[in-house]
């Protein structure tokens, strides 16, 4: 082997462990740098199974929260389809609940729809209070609480309530009975003298049957009172007005000017009409009756959020502060020929009808007299 040969293996041989020596170098590098990636893999698996273990632990107890609620919960998607129930939504709306629509679920599963969300009667014979909200992802939330026994607390109250005013209305009859029944018996007596002239006789006929219609008015009153919580069905406010006014015409004298204003049309309330009618129409006479000459009586019907509001305003002599008081108790008059019952049978029957009826504020509407409110609950129609 010639010497520039062997000089040249050398090299090769230098060149060679020189680069298994980088490798060797390298491939520790290397590996340092796996077993570190390997460690740090297996931190962040912990990490990542740990905050697993954190949400799942926190879904479980989410879902066994939603599960044990005792109100029903319905979770609905953006197109109003029930996703997710809980045991008491079941219990309350009955099955099938799941997949389907909630409108459909509601209206077959509820006596009245749209009425009020305070107390849906169901059909399985409770009441629920229906809260709905919106979710941030388009659907929404609707909670049903059973209010059955608060429900059934409220009629028990308010029909002991009617009772006592009646036992009130009642003792006060009594006297207001005792003078026309006291004048008719005065005159049909005198009449049976002997002797009478026709002229007499015309005049104590006339006394008789006066007094006689003062006691067919009171009984037609009390009547009223009584009826007012029977059937109810679903009635246009407007056309109520309507027929307010229709009663009322005949009776208008000059210079009484009586506008009807309907602000929403569609407006309905479940009632039973001729009560409703006859409460609004007993507000409007009042108004007539305190008014000497000139009025202006406006009939408004409105909607207030999900009320229904009848409002009865005139521009009369107003009713004085120390007595705005009393006004709805029974045989409260300031009139001669008043009975007071008027304004408490319209009480009566506006809170039958789950409403309330009061005297606003003098001059909220800016019209000077007296302005009742009537408010109700209104029902939705398709
Ligand atoms: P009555 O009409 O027989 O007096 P109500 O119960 O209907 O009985 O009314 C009670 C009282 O309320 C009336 O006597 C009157 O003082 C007062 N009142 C009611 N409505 C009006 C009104 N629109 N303007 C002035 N006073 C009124």
């Amino acid at each position: 082997m010639s010497a520039t040969l062997l000089e040249s293996t050398d090299t090769q041989r230098h060149e060679l462990q020189a680069a298994f020596r980088a490798f060797g170098t390298v491939s520790e590098q290397l590996s340092g740098a796996f077993d570190a990636l390997r460690d740090q893999v297996a931190q962040l698996r912990a990490e990542l199974s740990d905050a697993n273990a954190g949400k799942e632990h926190l879904a479980a107890r989410l879902s066994a929260l939603v599960q044990g609620l005792p109100g029903g919960v319905v979770v609905l998607d953006a197109d109003g389809i029930v996703i997710e129930i809980n045991p008491a939504a079941v219990q309350l709306l009955g099955e099938p609940l799941l997949l389907r629509p909630f409108i459909t679920v509601l209206e077959q599963a509820a006596v009245t729809t749209g009425a009020s969300p305070e107390h849906t009667e169901l059909r399985s014979g409770k009441y629920v209070n229906i809260s709905r909200r919106e979710l941030g992802s388009g659907g929404e939330v609707v909670l049903l609480t059973d209010v059955t026994e608060a429900h059934l607390m409220r009629v028990f109250l308010t029909r002991q309530q009617r009772l006592l005013t009646l036992g009130e209305l009642a003792a006060g009859l009594a006297h207001q009975i005792r003078t026309p029944l006291a004048t008719a018996l005065l005159y049909a007596s005198q009449m049976a003298l002997p002797d009478r002239s026709l002229a007499d006789l015309r005049r104590c006929a006339e006394k008789t049957v006066g007094s006689l219609k003062q006691l067919d008015r009171l009984v037609n009153d009390m009547l009223a009172f009584a009826h007012g919580g029977a059937a109810r069905e679903l009635v246009s406010v407007s056309a109520l007005l309507e027929q307010v006014a229709q009663w009322l015409r005949p009776a208008l004298r000059k210079g009484v000017r009586l506008t009807i204003r309907t602000q929403a049309p569609n407006l309905t309330v479940r009632a039973n009409a001729p009560s409703l009618v006859s409460a609004v129409l007993n507000l409007a006479t009042n108004a007539l009756q305190a008014a000497r000459a000139d009025l202006d009586l406006e009939l408004l019907a409105r909607r207030s959020g999900g009320r229904a509001q009848i409002i009865v305003s005139d521009n009369g002599p107003g009713i004085p502060a120390q007595v705005r008081e009393r006004i709805f108790e029974p045989f409260f008059t300031t009139r001669t020929h008043g009975n007071g019952i008027g304004l408490s049978i319209v009480k009566s029957v506006i809170e039958a009808h789950h409403g309330s009826v009061r005297l606003a504020d003098s001059g909220a509407f800016g019209t000077g007299g007296a302005t009742f409110v009537i408010d109700l609950p209104a029902e939705e129609t398709a």
